[in-house]
């Protein structure tokens, strides 16, 4: 197995609805996703996949959609108050937690055609969750990324 990843650095807002503690007023992250490809083989270059065509193309993704953006719940009374300001909020179905969020480039990266197999997103240099559909028997950081703690900000 050949494993590439690359990591993405973006900044985000969001806030949590429904949520007693701090998370539930509007804040800010610069956050890192760190995105991990895999494959059994590799192509005519000797590549996973080209780390180009990577930021070409998720990269390009988040930079458009993600980045400088408030994530928020679809029906969070904030998206109105936004989209009064001339804004766009990026707008999901679920709470914009740090691992909805993780799913939400996992599934993006898994539509643009690469062979992800993970996705970590890092909302402080000490927070960060994973989504991985399989689990995934070693993490970038030596752990396993199912037994991984996130810690609310
Ligand atoms: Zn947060």
């Amino acid at each position: 197995m050949y494993e590439i990843v690359k990591h993405i650095d973006f900044c985000f807002g969001h806030r949590l609805i429904d949520y007693q503690g701090k998370c539930n007023q509007p804040h800010g992250h610069n956050g890192r996703v760190e995105i991990r490809l895999a494959s059994d083989t590799l192509d005519d270059m000797g590549m996973v996949a080209d780390f180009r065509d990577v930021r070409h193309s998720i990269q390009a993704w988040i930079d458009e959609h993600l980045d400088h953006r408030m994530i928020l719940r679809r029906d969070d009374p904030l998206v109105e108050a936004i989209e009064a300001l001339g804004q766009h909020a990026y707008l999901i179905d679920n709470n914009p937690t740090t691992e909805n969020l993780a799913r939400l480039v996992f599934e993006q990266t898994q539509a643009l055609g690469f062979p992800v197999i993970a996705v970590t997103l890092w909302e402080t240099p000490d927070s960060y969750a994973t989504y991985a559909p399989e689990p995934v028997s070693h993490g970038v950081n030596g752990r396993n990324a199912t037994e991984q703690a996130v810690t609310r900000t």
